[in-house]
């Protein structure tokens, strides 16, 4: 800007700058408190209305007015915080995610070829399931008082209770009135006749309420209580443990991630935000001091004049708006960095 600074700066300005000895307007010896005055408010307007300034150091060198569109921050799947034990029902190809786990599954239930599939696919209709395993069955035309209590316990009692009574010497059948929940209620009795099998090798097996449309598939993992309760199950149970730290260390790893491209983000906005506030506060700088000149007046009433407009744009509450913005997100980000040391600090068992 000081190039064109001097196109409209009176003709002695730049001798001023260099702290040549300028003669006052109505002739005479210059002064030497006035040559010091000139000479310092002459610098200070050249550094008002500098745009290129390196002490900016906090503002972007965006040239647009606009704020640009994030992308938004790829964080691979909505699922990838979740520990892969828990992530792992998700993906088809792989059921069961650690190979401990799936050999606890097979020796449970070795004629069970997908423990997650669900039972009522494999029912004829109007048919009864049947326990690969065990050949126990399942008849949705006769429930056990047992398999009556469990429906219950879900949907409870009522009109859509999931189950009536029949005139056929007051048993109970699955109602077939709606045949999406009689599909659910089906996959509920038979995935809980599984869950038992399951328990018998320390696996937890649990499925998707009855209720409703499943939102997820059902899971699979280590009863750690029984582990814990066998001493040929202590290597497992190590093992298990320090695989749930890894899960957990991994979770903590991508909540770091997230916090800090949020801090990331927010320092970006409120930057960019800022420059554009110092382009306008340059660009009102400059009209000043073209028309202060303009009008034949001299550097020093220029020179204050621009400290006035100095000293009230640095108060402009937006000014201090953004600039608390920035610091919030930079605080956030120091946060963080600090939990992610401390996390990493306690996995690698300090
Ligand atoms: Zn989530
Ligand atoms: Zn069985
Ligand atoms: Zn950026």
């Amino acid at each position: 800007m000081a190039e064109s600074l001097l196109d409209y700066a009176p003709p002695e300005f730049a001798r001023v700058l260099a702290g040549e000895p300028v003669p006052p307007a109505g002739g005479g010896e210059p002064v030497r408190a006035e040559i010091a005055r000139t000479f310092t408010m002459a610098n200070f307007i050249v550094a008002a209305v500098d745009s290129y300034s390196a002490d900016w150091t906090d503002y972007t060198n965006a040239s647009s007015a606009h704020y640009p569109a994030t992308p938004s921050v790829s964080l691979e799947a909505a699922d990838a915080h979740l520990p892969s034990y828990i992530r792992a029902d998700l993906e088809a190809d792989r059921m069961i995610p650690d190979e401990r786990l799936a050999e606890a599954v097979r020796a449970a239930l070795p004629s069970v070829g997908n423990v997650c599939a669900r039972p009522s696919a494999s029912v004829p209709e109007m048919g009864v399931w049947t326990c690969p395993e065990c050949a126990h069955t399942i008849d949705p035309m006769e429930l056990t008082i047992g398999e009556a209590v469990l429906i219950a316990s879900y949907l409870g009692v009522g009109p859509d209770c999931g189950v009536r009574e029949t005139d056929r010497d007051g048993l109970i059948e699955l109602d077939r009135d709606n045949p999406w929940l009689f599909m659910r209620c089906i996959d509920c009795l038979a995935w809980s006749h599984l869950a038992e099998h399951l328990a018998t090798q320390c696996v937890t097996f649990w499925f998707p309420s009855p209720v409703s449309a499943y939102q997820s598939g059902p899971g699979l993992w280590w009863d750690q209580e029984r582990l814990l309760t066998r001493a040929t199950w202590l290597p497992l149970r190590t093992e298990v443990d320090a695989l749930e730290r890894t899960a957990q260390y991994n979770f903590r790893m991508w909540k770091v991630k997230k916090m800090i491209d949020v801090a990331d983000r927010g320092l970006h906005a409120a930057r960019f935000q800022l420059t554009r506030w110092r382009r306008d506060a340059i660009a009102a700088r400059e009209t000043l001091v073209r028309t202060m000149f303009g009008a034949g007046r001299s550097i020093v009433d220029t020179g204050l004049a621009l400290v006035h407009l100095v000293e009230q744009q640095e108060t402009e509450p937006a000014r201090q708006r953004l600039q608390e913005d920035r610091d919030t997100s930079r605080s956030l980000r120091r946060t963080w960095l600090r939990q992610k040391e401390r996390w990493a600090r306690m996995y690698l068992g300090n």
